[in-house]
């Protein structure tokens, strides 16, 4: 059975860090942390996850890239 794991967690060796996923918005005083913001509220509102250590973080959502200006509207 395989287990998704849709919520943040540790995985160390992750070739898919929060690092680079496109829902990652970096903390700006410290560059280990950052906030996730793939998860929306059902009107649309942001509902941000800190994330502790975006190198070794990962979860069954990420999309690499940039954030776009329409994902932000
Ligand atoms: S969507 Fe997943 S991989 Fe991407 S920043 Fe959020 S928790 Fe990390």
């Amino acid at each position: 059975m395989t287990v998704i794991h849709t919520q943040v967690h540790k995985e160390d060796n992750t070739n898919k860090p929060c690092y680079d996923c496109k829902w990652q918005t970096p903390d700006p005083t410290d560059p280990l942390r950052g906030q996730c913001t793939v998860n929306r509220h059902a009107l649309g509102g942001v509902w941000k996850r800190w994330i502790s250590d975006v190198a070794h973080s990962t979860c069954s959502r990420y999309e690499e890239g940039e954030l776009s200006f329409r994902d932000h509207v």
